[in-house]
């Protein structure tokens, strides 16, 4: 915890936060009316809003469980958490590999107020939380060297996070650095919005958010590829979250687009 930086550690409610409208639209309670209000107008655009962040939540959770169950990974470092929402990353994990270790990391507040939910996991495992901001990853690195060894393999995964963060504001040098620092055999998991499949409605979107103002980007195909240059895509390589391996067990995705793209990296 950065306790030299009381400021960081307070609520603000007068402006939407990207944590609180996003728990909004999973039907949490760890909203305010400001970010309630974004949350409406987003509806107001897209009725499909609440269930393209299910969707994602569900990736977030195929994905994880890909990586204990068939990369071997115990390793996790999850940036961009997100305010608690059953099941979460390290009860995933936890549950097909008991003694995983997992760091989360995020920058608003409300998720360290939250993070001792974050923070029950197996009795063999470890969970810890790092309140950080995802433009300084050597930071992250340094504290998440603490409980993860950096010398074996590693799953980082930035879930629903890149879109809040423009290419020149560093999202490339964020994911460059982070993935630089893992070894081989280690992940890369990414899912963050865009435009190709639904333009008009990300575009009215982005400056509804724009207007709250929070900075929204969305990357095309190619665009988010480049973020797993030097990594091998798992099959079926970066599609929209909802088609990421579906699950078989017939919980449905709906009909129509999901804008968000999802994809997992491994590191030769
Ligand atoms: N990963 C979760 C939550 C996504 S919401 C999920 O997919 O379900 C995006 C999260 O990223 C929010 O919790 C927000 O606070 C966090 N975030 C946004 N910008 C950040 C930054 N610069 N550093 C760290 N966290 C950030």
């Amino acid at each position: 915890m950065t306790a030299t930086e009381p400021a960081a550690h307070r609520i603000d409610t007068t402006r939407p936060h990207p944590a609180r409208v996003y728990d909004w639209f999973l039907g949490g309670k760890d909203n305010y009316p400001v970010d309630e209000r974004l949350g409406q107008q987003i509806m107001s655009i897209d009725t499909g809003a609440p269930r393209a962040a299910r969707s994602n939540r569900r990736f977030m959770q195929r994905a994880t469980g890909h990586l204990a169950r068939e990369a071997g990974i115990r390793q996790f470092l999850d940036i961009g958490t997100g305010i608690p929402t059953e099941p979460n990353l390290h009860q995933i994990a936890q549950s097909v590999v008991p003694d995983a270790r997992v760091v989360y990391v995020d920058n608003d507040p409300i998720v360290l107020a939250h993070a001792e939910a974050l923070l029950r996991g197996t009795p063999q495992g470890v969970t810890q939380y790092v309140q950080a901001d995802a433009r300084e990853p050597h930071t992250i690195l340094e504290r998440a060297a603490a409980v993860l060894d950096f010398g074996r393999p590693v799953a980082v995964s930035l879930i629903a996070l890149l879109h809040f963060i423009a290419d020149e504001d560093g999202a490339h040098d964020l994911v460059d650095t982070l993935v630089d620092a893992l070894a081989p055999g280690s992940c890369l998991v990414l899912s963050a919005m865009t435009a190709d499949f639904e333009p008009e409605n990300v575009r009215r979107g982005i400056a509804a958010y724009a207007a709250g103002g929070v900075t929204l980007v969305a990357r095309s195909h190619a665009e988010m590829g480049r973020f797993f240059q030097g990594l091998e895509l798992v099959e079926p390589g970066i599609v929209s979250v909802k088609d990421w391996r579906p699950s078989t067990d017939g919980e449905t995705e709906g009909e129509g687009p999901v804008s968000l793209y999802g994809g997992v990296g491994v590191k030769p």
